[in-house]
């Protein structure tokens, strides 16, 4: 590693040529005004455009700029994990290519950085230039996510951020596949805090999000956070079981007490609901153990350190220290 870099800020692109000088140029404007060093690692999610031969020029003269390039699409979580595997500053910020995301903001997040917070997100006050359908779903999903899980997942905030480079190595130990990026970074902990923009409409191009991708997002963020749903068959069953069991009681009481029923009916209807039941219910059983597997599988840490005070045999420390050497 030849340099340590004072901020590293990711920008994941794909397809994003008509946007992505003047990306480059408002970057490069907001982070020279900090007067400290800096990386721009563009992430080419394997676009077909001339995005990634852009940014191979841009860095024959310019030493801050770096490119990950991507051997096809990987899709928008992964790329930004790719920047964060091979960031080396003491800051990191996630951006998009598109300019939805306002660069001069980065300087107020360095400002809170600065204060000592360790993550600061961008929480979105107004988004203008999308579809209804888009900040309707957006939103909803958002609230969902939150009802859902027991991390703290802010609303309403994508994954423009900055992170501390603690941070940042923490999200390196995190094996998962189907990630969910800035649930992971809720989940890490440290001291988070927001601050609020307009997301702005995009400069050029068309989004890279149609409705299949935000969905399997979507499903990316529940399930990897929450195994409700898995649970749901358990409740429906224990409801359908006590109504099943009174409905079961009255067609036994009509069978006995009076002629209004068919031979053989109340049996099977009885049956019915009683297995009905008992099903749902061992379903239920079974997505509890499902979910345990599921997170074990994860293989998540256990937990996160954010220093340690004079402590010493730290076998977890080390396992960090290995990982993260393979990346210098
Ligand atoms: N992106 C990416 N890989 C993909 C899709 C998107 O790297 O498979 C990038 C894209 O170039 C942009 C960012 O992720 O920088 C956000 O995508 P987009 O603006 O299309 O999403 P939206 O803002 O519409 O939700
Ligand atoms: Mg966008």
């Amino acid at each position: 590693m030849a340099h340590a870099y004072r901020y590293s800020i990711i920008i994941p692109m794909y397809n994003e040529e008509a946007v992505i000088e003047e990306t480059y140029r408002r970057l490069k404007k907001v982070m020279g005004s900090t007067g400290e060093s800096y990386e721009l690692l563009f992430v080419n999610d394997g676009s077909v455009d001339r995005s990634a031969q852009m940014i191979r020029d841009y860095a024959r003269w310019d030493e801050s700029v770096k490119l990950i390039d991507f051997a096809r699409n990987f899709g928008h979580q992964i790329a930004i994990t790719a920047g964060m595997d091979y960031a080396v500053g003491d800051a990191v910020v996630i951006i998009d290519a598109d300019l939805q995301d306002p660069p001069e903001l980065i300087l107020d997040m360095i400002a809170k950085w600065k204060e000592g917070y360790e993550v600061v997100y961008a929480r979105r006050t107004r988004r203008s230039g999308e579809t209804r359908f888009k900040k309707w779903s957006a939103s909803l999903f958002y609230r969902v996510l939150r009802a859902s899980t027991d991390t703290d997942i802010p609303v309403d905030t994508g994954d423009f951020r900055l992170i501390d480079r603690k941070v940042c190595d923490e999200m390196k130990r995190l094996p998962e596949k189907n990630r969910f990026v800035r649930g992971l970074v809720s989940w890490v902990g440290f001291r988070q805090t927001a601050i609020e923009y307009e997301r702005d409409e995009r400069l050029a191009g068309e989004t890279k999000y149609p409705l299949k991708r935000m969905l399997k997002l979507s499903l990316d963020g529940i399930t990897s956070f929450s195994y409700k749903p898995l649970k749901l068959a358990g409740y429906v069953g224990a409801i359908l079981s006590v109504g099943g069991f009174i409905y079961m009681l009255t067609v036994i009481v009509s069978a006995i007490f009076t002629d209004s029923t068919i031979k053989g009916w109340p049996s099977i209807v009885s049956i019915m609901l009683m297995f009905n039941g008992f099903i749902l219910i061992m379903l239920g059983i079974l997505g509890e153990y499902v979910g345990r597997i599921y997170d074990e599988t994860k293989a998540r840490p256990l937990y996160i350190v954010r220093d340690v005070v004079q402590a010493e045999g730290q076998q977890a420390q080390s396992r960090l220290t290995a990982r993260v050497a393979h990346h210098d």
